[in-house]
């Protein structure tokens, strides 16, 4: 896929599940189960859409799904699938192998986003992508190596620390720019350090929003916020200035967590804001679906 002088994948590392009430917080069921319905046990399907963008000569790929090393008894707890393979499988089949990645972006280090920053290669974690810089706010850094009673469960030191010990660690001070035609910014509330991927070229834009809205749906409603965020009102209006920047520019939206809307754009119905799921990247029928089917 193209986006002005970018090429870009979404590389999926599988689909899992996760509890319903976890995902959309304060708000009720009856509320969201229409939209996303939950199965027996209350959990709702999550994607792991990660995304690798060729921008000026540079392989930059953002977040890194679960990886790996998840062991077994967990992988059954997440439901985790990879019927299509992982994302080094995906990676694989486009062509480019580990060491082809030139940085890394996390857009923050829950484990279901920097699980595969690092391969279990000889029983120590190392870091996945050889040649690889990894990006990382200071602040997200700070908060996963000294985490609390809440975040320890998902700050799985094993994703991260074995990047500064390689020497492969570059953390950010706020925005960055990563190329003429990418760059980062901090976009904080599901996690304090938390930052999403712009990509601009040829006067066209897209952004990878990461956890600040991982479905389309928790962009459409501003006041739908994970139960996992730290600060949510800062998410709020994290969304609320993102999602004002992106309808000015009709930018493309990437979700890393909707099955059904992996990419789309927002429109204005009435006093409301919605997204229009992009064309499928697979299939011969060019499809249309929106996050309200
Ligand atoms: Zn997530």
């Amino acid at each position: 896929m193209r986006l002005g002088n970018v090429e870009y994948f979404i590389v999926s590392d599988g689909e899992w599940r996760m509890d319903g009430g976890a995902i959309f917080g304060v708000v009720p069921k009856v509320l969201w189960e229409t939209i996303v319905p939950a199965d027996e046990l209350n959990r709702v399907p999550m994607a792991l859409n990660c995304l690798l963008i060729l921008s000026q000569g540079k392989r930059i790929l953002v977040d890194t799904g679960f990886g790996r090393k998840v062991p077994d008894k967990r992988a059954d707890q997440l439901a985790l699938q990879r019927e299509d393979g992982d994302l080094l499988d995906g990676l694989e089949r486009l062509g480019y192998g580990p060491e082809e990645i030139d940085i890394v972006i996390n857009t923050h280090l829950h484990s279901d986003h920097c699980g595969g920053n690092t391969l279990d290669r000889a029983g120590t974690p190392e870091p996945a992508f050889p040649r690889a810089e990894y990006w990382i706010q200071r602040v997200e850094w700070a908060e996963a190596c000294y985490p609390n009673e809440r975040t320890q469960k998902t700050y799985l030191p094993e994703n991260f620390r074995p990047l500064e010990s390689a020497g492969q660690l570059r953390l950010l001070y706020g925005d960055t720019r990563v190329t003429a035609e990418v760059r980062c910014i901090v976009s904080k509330g599901h996690s304090r350090g938390h930052q999403s991927v712009i990509i601009e070229s040829d006067g066209k834009t897209a952004i990878y929003l990461g956890d600040l809205a991982g479905r389309a749906v928790h962009l459409e409603h501003l006041a739908w916020t994970t139960a996992f965020d730290s600060e949510p009102f800062e998410t709020i209006e994290s969304k609320r200035a993102i999602r004002d920047w992106a309808m000015e520019r009709d930018s493309l939206l990437f979700f890393g967590h909707d099955i059904r809307v992996p990419s789309g754009r927002l429109f204005r119905s009435e006093d409301r804001l919605l997204v229009q799921a992009s064309q499928k990247h697979h299939g011969s029928a060019a499809q249309m679906q929106t996050s309200r089917a």
